[in-house]
């Protein structure tokens, strides 16, 4: 258990979500092993025997989240945030004071919530992996919420003092991601040549933000077998993690990403070598952000029917996995068409050819346009 919770607790710091020293994170083993002593934690020990739970993280996001969190719970009437992660893991994050039995009760039906210092809790039942993929969420969330807040009320010259206040505080650290280089250069002879270059774009996706390591996914066709990243996988930790599924019909293996159907679908219609899939802060927030005049405009966030771009590419809409509204439906067209696709309040999928160096560079010029528009537009309402 010791070695599961330090597994957690390293991936959360790589993808930047927090950093060591502040947070706790608990799981049941015969007892219940801590990554530190001290009142967190036995506050943590209180709120888990509480809720009768096998992983629990209490713990301060890195900066800007805390000042987002903080002017959240401040407001009366908080309504929430309709990006994917919301709507898969959070449905509504509930606010508590920080105290045991307050966090507790916050998190009794909800797998994360926020205290009013700013910090995040969340909960998992049996594995300190789910407690912090659930704690990454809820901070994506709020900074996706957050930043929606803001270019809502922006456009609609709404903005409350204290909502400038914390902008300004927030929006000097809205800076363009730097493109990383990539080493593994295509065409690629061997299986194990196709496996390393996909370790190393996982990695360096995750390590110059453009996702979660909880998140994202990556595929590439070699010899009649797509290779993918296994579902649940750390991106930035692929090794020995990625699955080789038939180009068939056939299905894939039960470990393979949840996303299959979608990179199949892709890599046929699109013609490309493979798919690259991450979740770009600001190519979320600009694609719930919708200023057309739709008729639907409350559903404008999981179903909106305007033909918008984001960074340049078109914008779909689809649910995760399969379904009438499977977003394996609505991206390998949109892929086909313009080479990438941005999924409403979900995240990007790029075609991928001969190696994976294009596909980072243009997720970053993506993510990149949509930080400049961003930071545009706030700065006109300082
Ligand atoms: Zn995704
Ligand atoms: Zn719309």
């Amino acid at each position: 258990m010791e070695r599961l919770i330090e597994q957690a607790a390293r991936s959360l710091v790589r993808g930047g979500v927090t950093s060591t020293g502040n947070f706790v994170l608990c799981a049941l083993d015969r007892d219940c092993v801590c990554n530190e002593e001290g009142p967190r934690a036995n506050a943590a020990r209180a709120v888990m025997k509480q809720l009768g739970i096998g992983a629990f993280i209490h713990g301060k996001p890195s900066f800007p989240v805390p000042a987002m969190i903080r002017f959240l719970c401040a407001q009366t009437d908080m309504d929430y945030p309709r990006d994917s992660e919301t709507r898969t893991f959070l449905h509504r994050l509930p606010v508590c004071d920080g105290t045991p039995s307050s966090m507790a009760e916050a998190l009794r039906g909800h797998r994360a919530a926020l205290c009013t210092d700013g910090t995040v809790i969340a909960s998992g039942m049996v594995s300190p992996q789910e407690a912090a993929v659930n704690f990454s969420s809820a901070c994506f969330s709020v900074y996706v919420k957050f930043m929606t807040d803001c270019l809502t009320a922006a456009s609609s010259g709404a903005m409350s003092p204290a909502l400038t206040d914390t902008l300004s505080r927030v929006l000097p650290s809205v800076r363009p991601l730097v493109c990383p280089s990539v080493q593994k250069r295509g065409p690629f002879d061997r299986a194990s040549q196709v496996i390393s270059a996909m370790v190393e774009a996982g990695r360096l996706t995750v390590e110059c933000g453009l996702v979660d390591s909880c998140f994202g996914n990556i595929s590439f066709v070699h010899d009649g077998i797509l290779y993918i990243s296994q579902t649940g996988a750390a991106l930035d930790e692929l090794d020995g993690c990625i699955d080789p599924c038939p180009l068939d019909d056939s299905g894939g293996t039960i470990t393979a990403s949840s996303e299959y159907l979608a990179h199949l679908g892709i890599v046929r219609k699109a013609r490309c070598d493979g798919v690259l899939h991450g979740h770009p802060k600001f190519a979320v927030i600009s694609s719930l952000h919708c200023e057309e005049d739709c008729a639907t405009r409350d559903a404008c966030f999981t179903a909106c029917p305007a033909k918008r771009t984001v960074g340049g590419i078109p914008l779909v809409c689809g649910e995760v996995g399969g379904g009438a509204h499977g977003l394996y439906r609505t991206v390998p067209p949109a892929v086909a068409d313009s080479g990438g696709a941005v999924v409403l309040g979900h995240g990007l999928f790029l075609a991928v050819q001969n190696d994976f160096s294009q596909a980072v560079a243009r997720m970053i010029d993506i993510e990149n346009r949509c930080i400049t528009d961003f930071r545009r537009r706030m700065e006109k309402v300082l």
